[in-house]
């Protein structure tokens, strides 16, 4: 064998750079179900069958390509790790070279070059396409800057693909960003004609797979009854049309707002799509701008969805790189709490939590802002280890891969970093949740109130967060307004609301 060309299960992309050179005669693809993938973390069921059921796709349009395949299926083998797996394979067949797209976990990338070191054969990295901007060019563009800023390598982005631009430097409607409006609640009727997801039919292929996951990891967290994600692309574009015609208009204004038994509002859910390489981002920002100049949806709309996809997700990554291994030790505020279990069941009665959390395990998602101020907060003002709060997030959520989830749990809702990625921790009461829903109406709690049997716990745990780390944030300029509140409480008040936040975390893993 000439080269062996490994393709990993979130890099599913017909475009990919590992097509360009193939000799059929000589060259062959690798592709592997292993246990591990599945079990590194307790992995939600719809996570695990969305990856298997995606890969097997994919293996079938690779033989209808008649390209040479060497696939191995999960119940047919024995290796717990794909650098055992890929160990054996290098083993049998001897090829003078491994060639691979740049994996998006450091793990993964960590395990599979010493698989290759360890049987002596070279590994051959190529660069991976589907991102619109590179590891390194990140790493230049952060060289010497005191703080990066997502806002500034956004609008490098906008620049070099022409996104939303005016000319070569001005964007279209004279202002960059339009966060500022897309920060609406709904009123008291709640959201109105949230338009159908899309039922997907389970073809054989996802109805073995179903079988399979539920037979092999009974116990693992999540239902799967059906799968509820895209799993070709094909799929994944019915998905995108779906957005862009009916819920892109109200995307920008309700981006984070959240109500009862809504779990995906006007949200794109294409998140596993585009991470597991079915979409292309360029293709799918593109789109959007379109809907904008020809079929008039709201600019506003349109620039804060382009927004995540070629800022957050672009910036993500690449502070991911620049600041792996090390991220994952980090715990700058000394977190030292175990994660509470009503994070595997949902069963509690702090509503937004029971809300966010049952969702999540009914389909593997929660939105941006259930994530960060509703699951995220609680857990960094309760102080979970960071360990085990990315672990869980890696878990539950179908979109999960390290790359992503990383940063976004341990940098932006966790702060362990002190302030690599967020310039102030998301630290929140249960006031901002009742602004941005109406979880509290049906909650046993009182979300402005900090003491007493009917105290919100995001409230009393806001306010023992604030004063337990009063000092580490004491020359944040912008934590000044919150701890000027602290500031205000009487001495007595402190005092019950540090007791009473001790006496919460003694109960509630009880
Ligand atoms: C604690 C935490 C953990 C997260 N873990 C993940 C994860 O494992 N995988 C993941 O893809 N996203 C993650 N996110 C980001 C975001 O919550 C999801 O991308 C989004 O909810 C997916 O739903 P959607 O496709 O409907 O997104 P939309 O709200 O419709 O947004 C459109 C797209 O923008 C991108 N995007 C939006 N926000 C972000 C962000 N902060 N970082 C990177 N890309 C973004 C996604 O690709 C998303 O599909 C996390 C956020 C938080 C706060
Ligand atoms: S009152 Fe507190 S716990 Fe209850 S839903 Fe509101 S924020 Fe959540």
């Amino acid at each position: 064998m000439r080269r062996l060309y490994v393709i990993l299960g979130d890099q599913l992309d017909h475009k990919s750079l590992i097509f360009d050179d193939v000799d059929k005669q000589q060259d062959c693809f690798w592709m592997a179900e292993v246990k591990e993938e599945a079990t590194h973390v307790w992995s939600h069921k719809q996570r695990i069958a969305l990856f298997l059921s995606a890969m097997r796709h994919f293996a079938e349009s690779l033989k209808q390509r008649d390209l040479p395949l060497h696939y191995l299926t999960l119940n047919d083998h024995d290796y717990s790790s794909l650098a055992d797996a890929l160990g054996a394979t290098i083993k049998e067949h001897n090829p003078e070279s491994i060639w691979l797209v740049r994996p998006g976990d450091y793990r993964v990338f960590k395990s599979i070059a010493e698989a290759c070191e360890a049987r002596g054969v070279e590994l051959k990295q190529l660069h991976d396409q589907h991102f619109l901007s590179t590891p390194s060019e990140f790493k230049q563009w952060a060289n010497g800057k005191k703080q990066l800023r997502l806002e500034y390598w956004y609008r490098e982005l906008r620049k070099k693909y022409h996104i939303l631009m005016e000319d070569d430097k001005h964007p279209l409607g004279g202002k960059w960003n339009y966060d500022q409006s897309n920060r609406k609640s709904f009123n008291k009727d709640g959201p109105q004609n949230i338009p159908k997801t899309i039922d997907w039919e389970a073809d054989e292929i996802t109805t073995e797979v179903i079988t399979l996951v539920n037979n092999n990891y009974p116990d693992h967290p999540g239902e799967l009854e059906q799968l509820e994600w895209p799993v070709t692309p094909e799929q994944a574009q019915q998905a995108l049309d779906r957005f862009l015609d009916e819920c892109l208009q109200n995307f920008g204004d309700y981006q984070d707002a959240m109500w009862t038994d809504e779990p995906f509002l006007n949200h794109s859910l294409i998140s596993s799509s585009l991470n597991l390489k079915l979409l292309h981002p360029l293709d799918v920002i593109n789109a959007a701008e379109t809907y904008h100049r020809e079929k008039g949806a709201p600019l506003a709309a349109v620039e804060g969805f382009i927004r995540q996809i070629l800022g957050w997700r672009e910036y993500v990554r690449g502070l991911y790189w620049l600041n792996m291994p090390d991220w994952l030790e980090m715990n700058g505020l000394q977190a030292s709490n175990d994660l509470p279990d009503f994070y595997w069941t949902g069963e509690t009665d702090m509503n937004c939590l029971h809300q966010s959390i049952k969702q999540t395990l009914k389909y593997g998602y929660a939105h941006h802002i259930q994530r960060l101020m509703v699951t995220g907060l609680f857990s960094l003002i309760y102080g979970v280890k960071p360990k085990q709060i990315h672990e869980w997030y890696l878990a539950v959520y179908v979109d999960a891969v390290e790359w992503v989830e990383l940063p976004n749990t341990l940098g932006m809702s966790q702060y362990v970093d002190n302030g690599i990625m967020a310039s102030k921790p998301y630290a929140a009461s249960g006031n901002y949740i009742n602004k941005m829903s109406n979880y509290c109406k049906d909650c046993r709690y009182k979300p402005n109130e900090a003491i007493g049997d009917n105290a919100c716990p995001f409230t009393t745990l806001f306010w023992d967060f604030l004063d337990k780390h009063e000092s580490d944030f004491a020359n944040n300029p912008r934590m000044g307004f919150m701890l000027k509140n602290l500031r205000r409480k009487s001495d007595e008040d402190l005092e019950q609301i540090k007791k009473q936040a001790a006496a919460f975390r003694e109960n509630t893993n009880k």
